[in-house]
């Protein structure tokens, strides 16, 4: 990867390994998210995609989760405008995607992937998976962002 490329590569440059390299484990896009019809207001819920780690606050099967989760996002620098404003506050993709810089817990700023979890920012250890809970009670465990 080259140095400090995430200040000064465009999204669309970076190579596949820097993009992926960009995710700061935090996990929160893997919450699932309550949007009301009337308002369009979006709350996030602790309630995990299914294939979530709750300690690890990574994808279970990064490698085939389309197939088993269809509707999960895919990001890319050509899905970003489109997807950015639903991502989480603090999601590196979003921030670059803003103009803004990584925060100080970013592993690709501190060098260390514990980071994010010491600040607070990831959603570890306080998620319910989404089988354990009928979508009807979701709003029960609406949160604020982690971190935000
Ligand atoms: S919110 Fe962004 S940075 Fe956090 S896990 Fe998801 S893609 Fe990675
Ligand atoms: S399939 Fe994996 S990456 Fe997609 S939302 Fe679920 S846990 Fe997250």
């Amino acid at each position: 990867m080259r140095q400090r490329f995430w200040d000064r590569v465009p999204m669309h440059k970076m190579t596949p390994e820097e993009w992926e390299a960009l995710c700061d484990g935090c996990g929160k896009c893997c919450l699932n998210k309550l949007e009301d019809e009337d308002t369009g207001e979006v709350a996030l819920t602790r309630v995990a995609c299914r294939l979530l780690d709750d300690q690890s606050c990574r994808c279970g099967q990064y490698e085939i989760r389309k197939t088993l989760v269809p509707d999960c996002i895919r990001l890319t620098p050509q899905s970003m405008g489109d997807v950015a404003y639903f991502m989480p506050e603090t999601c590196a993709y979003r921030l670059l995607h803003e103009g803004k810089p990584l925060y100080w817990w970013h592993h690709l700023i501190s060098g260390d992937p514990e980071t994010v979890h010491e600040a607070g920012i990831s959603i570890r250890g306080i998620t319910v998976p989404e089988f354990e809970v009928p979508e009807e009670d979701w709003e029960d465990y609406i949160i604020e962002e982690p971190g935000t």
